[in-house]
Formats: structure tokens, sequence, C-alpha cells
């Protein structure tokens, strides 16, 4: 008989099935998949162990009918690599459990999984465990473990005033993908099996992929953290005003934001006007962008570049760290106060009407 849901081969069928597909073996894990618990090499001494934990819940962070389950291997590992990015870590082992609908095709388990390992790849992180267990809608939890170098990490404690406020990349794309997927859904042949855009409109749909399969900040997150001048840290998957908000408060600081000087992509100048009324809200208060929003001090980034390593540090300058503590202003190109219409995703107070995918 052909095998082709999940209930056919069972639980460690399905089990047996990840380890002899995406199993690696390495020097770092003596024992991965397949006993009790993993057994792991531990970092050498003085280098911190970093773990963080997240999860995706269908119809809440996702619909299956607006992704495609290789987009979906790609963000459940994304959103976890962008977490140990933001402390400046290095990524090592992931732990992936699901839970599973019954009547799951192999063949989205399968793709899905396509996904976690071709990340998993690229940032030379091993899938060591997991867990599984039938569900009534598809929900998966990471665990990524990494580490860093001894007085490399990096928190969201320790802006202080008078810090430049820098961002990594542009924002926006994500909240902007987010909203043509919603208004312009997804069709079969949008992309292929292994998450390429091989419809139409070519442009659109690299801003839904932004949205469904995030490229998470780690190379920028180890540049910062090498160049050991970056005072607070954190990912955008909030908004850029809620995660300067979580740096305002860890650090007991204001900061003040110059909104004509967020950087934006080229497609986001191009299309946004067509699909949110406010382009500018998309970019303040937008999710999922996992670009990376660090402080450091003026003097440490003139540093760099009198020591000719301002190639090395390629980012965006949007504000400054003030001392009036838990205040946000933005300001405007002519120096006007702006106020958005929104403030950035909050799971338990989520906007009227809306949900978050
Ligand atoms: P236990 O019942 O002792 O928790 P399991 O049968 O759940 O053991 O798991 C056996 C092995 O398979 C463990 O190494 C576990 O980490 C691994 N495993 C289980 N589910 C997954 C999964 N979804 N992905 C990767 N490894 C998994
Ligand atoms: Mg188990």
């Amino acid at each position: 008989v052909k095998k082709n849901t999940i209930k056919d081969i069972g639980e460690f069928g399905l089990i047996a099935r990840i380890r002899r597909r995406y199993a690696r073996s390495s020097d770092l894990a003596l024992c991965g998949i397949g006993d009790d618990a993993a057994s792991l090499r531990s970092p050498p001494r003085g280098h911190p162990t970093l773990v963080t934990t997240d999860i995706l819940v269908e119809d809440v962070h996702f619909t299956r009918s607006h992704t495609t389950p290789y987009l979906l291997g790609i963000k459940s590992l994304a959103v976890n690599l962008s977490d140990i990015a933001a402390m400046g870590g290095i990524p090592r082992f992931f732990l992936l459990s699901l839970g599973v609908p019954q009547e799951l095709s192999l063949a989205f388990i399968d793709r899905f999984y396509d996904g976690v390992a071709k990340l998993a790849e690229t940032y030379d992180v091993l899938l060591v465990g997991g867990d599984l267990t039938a569900a009534p809608s598809f929900t998966i939890n990471g665990v990524l473990i990494g580490d860093c170098p001894p007085n490399q990490v990096v928190y969201r404690k320790g802006a202080q005033p008078g810090d430049t406020v820098f961002v990594t990349g542009p924002v926006g794309d994500s909240a902007l993908g987010l909203e043509i997927l919603r208004q312009r859904g997804l069709k079969p042949r949008d992309f292929n099996a292994y998450g390429e855009a091989t419809g139409r409109d070519k442009e659109l749909l690299r801003l839904i992929r932004h949205h469904l399969a995030p490229e998470p900040p780690v190379l920028k997150g180890r540049k910062i953290a090498e160049l050991r001048c970056a005072t607070a840290m954190i990912d955008i998957s909030d908004g850029l005003m809620a995660d300067l908000g979580h740096i305002m408060e860890e650090s007991h600081v204001g900061a003040s934001v110059r909104v004509d000087q967020i950087p934006r992509s080229e497609a986001f100048q191009k299309w946004a006007s067509l699909y949110h009324p406010q382009p500018l809200d998309l970019a303040l208060g937008g999710g999922e962008d996992y670009q990376l929003l660090f402080t450091a001090p003026g003097k440490a980034l003139q540093q760099a570049i009198a020591d000719g390593r301002e190639s090395d540090f390629p980012f965006f300058p949007i504000g400054k760290i003030t001392p009036h503590s838990g205040k946000l202003s933005l300001i405007t190109e002519d120096d006007r106060p702006y106020s958005p219409s929104c403030h950035g995703y909050d799971h338990f107070r989520p906007p009227a009407g809306g949900f978050h995918a």
C-alpha cells in the first residue's frame, strides 16, 4: 500500500523517516536524534550558552492555504535563528517539536523538513531532536541552542543616552508582504516546491516570500558582536517601534527616531502605497522583518570608521537614545512630531477584527 499520510506510518515511523533523511553527524553532537536525550558538546570554557524557543500555531501565526510547507519550514528555524542573532550568538543545535493533524500528508511533512534542513545547512545548524503529537492544528515549537565568544553577547539592556540607534536593513517588507498576501491571496504556482517564486508578479512574490520565509540576520548579528561597540540589540519581530520600546524598557532610556531615515526597500517604495494608506506605519509598526535594531555610542562608530572598518559597518542610523525613560519621539524630516496609527503587535491584544499571520 502506498503511504500518503502520517497515519500510515505512525509516530515512530515518522521519527525514523526524519532521522534517516535529515540527521547529520558532527563532532559537536555525540548523539542527536534517536536516544532519550541528545548529547551535545559544550562550548569552550567561558563561552556562554544561548537558548531560545518559539512557537508557531496554524491560524494564529500562519494559515496553511497562504504559505507552502517548504517556506513554513524555513520560517520555523528562521525565527529562532533571529533570536540567537539578536544576542550576537552562533547557532548550533535545533530541536523541533510538532503537533500534527492526522490527515496531514507525508508530502507536506517532507517538504516542511526540506525547508528546515535547507536553512539548517546554510547556517551549519544540527537538528538533534524534537517531539511529535497529534493536534487539531499544525503546531510548531522550535528550540535553538547556540553560544557566543566571551564578552560578545549583546543584551536589550545597556543602551545609554547619546547612543545612536541603528537598523541593519530595510523594514516594512514583511508587513507589506502580509498585506499583499491578504489582498491577493496565494496561487498554486506562485512558489515551487523549493520556495522559489515561479509565478508572475515576481516583485510582489518577493515581498510575500519575505513575510513567509524571512532571512535571519545571523551574519549581521555576529559582525555587530565582533565589532564590540553595540550597547543593546534586539531583532525586529514585533515591529520597529515595539522592539525599540523593549530596548528602552530594559535600558531605562527613551529614544528619538527620524522617520525619514528608516531604510525601506525599492520594492516597498514602489508598492506600499498601493496596498496601505499609510506606508510609513507599515515600516514603523509592522513586525517580522527580522532585521536587527541596535544602539552604539557615536564615538565607537567614529573609531570603526577611523580604523578603516567602515565597510564592515553597513548599518543605517535612524535616531538617538535619550535620557527620557519610556518616551519614544518620532520626528519627521522637517522636525515635526509624527504620530503613527498603530504600535506593533501584541498577541493578547490583537487589533479589533484583525488576525496575525
Ligand atoms: P521519548 O518518548 O523518550 O520522548 P521519542 O520517541 O519522542 O522519545 O523520541 C525519540 C527520539 O526521536 C529522540 O531523540 C527525539 O529527540 C527524536 N524526535 C522525536 N520527534 C522528533 C522530531 N519531530 N524531529 C526530530 N527528532 C525527533
Ligand atoms: Mg517524546
